[in-house]
């Protein structure tokens, strides 16, 4: 059969509701981590420690791994951004193998002044020959959007083969700005390519502002 519920998707006309379980994120400030390669690209990837979670809907996910694309695969109401940031994590509950990942569309802004650490500790590690990196800190903390209250959540898949239809999506609604120059060194080193918007079929698309 078919798949049905495929990311990502151009976010329009969102459904305006309540939540009961709001999303939390408890993380904290410097996690371990370490860089690695994939598909010539970078990741960031957690050691899984299930301290770092975040939760909604009445489930709680561990902190599992960060990377980036460019462009954006999200769009929002027709936009794509230059960047999006995938934070994925896995439910605590190893019988469950679903995944929330949460989306941070990064725009540029030259006036911001709040770089995450993790752009340097990128460039400095893949400018000479690999991207290994055993253990690095870092802070996910950094990378949330102004008003990472406000999101939107849908059920949808990975954007990668063999696209599972196995997230629950949280997209924020602000993106975070960066000046150009940092978006440049993350689109060199560390973005993989944008899968294009799928469509929506028979699903609803939330979101807990108006
Ligand atoms: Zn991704």
């Amino acid at each position: 059969m078919d798949k049905q519920q495929q990311s990502p998707i151009d976010i329009q006309s969102p459904i305006v509701t309540t939540y009961v379980n709001p999303l939390q994120i408890r993380w904290s400030q410097n996690p371990k981590c370490s860089l690695k390669t994939q598909g010539g690209k970078v990741e960031v990837v957690f050691s899984g420690d299930v301290k770092e979670k975040v939760s909604f809907d009445g489930r709680s996910f561990y902190l599992w791994q960060f990377h980036f694309h460019h462009k954006s695969e999200h769009w929002i109401s027709g936009k794509q951004f230059p960047l999006e940031l995938h934070i994925v994590h896995q439910n605590c509950d190893p019988s469950d193998g679903g995944l929330a990942v949460l989306g941070v569309m990064i725009k540029a802004d030259n006036s911001a002044n709040r770089i995450p650490a993790l752009v340097e500790a990128i460039e400095m590690t893949c400018k000479h020959d690999s991207c290994e990196k055993l253990e690095i800190e870092t802070n996910p903390n950094e990378w949330l959007p102004p008003e990472p209250e406000l999101y939107y959540r849908y059920e949808g898949s990975l954007t990668t083969p063999n696209f599972d239809e196995t997230v629950s999506w949280v997209v924020f609604k602000e993106p975070l700005g960066l000046p150009r120059k940092e978006i440049n060194r993350l689109i060199r080193f560390a973005a993989k390519p944008a899968r294009l918007p799928q469509p929506l079929h028979r699903r609803f698309v939330l979101a807990n502002f108006s």
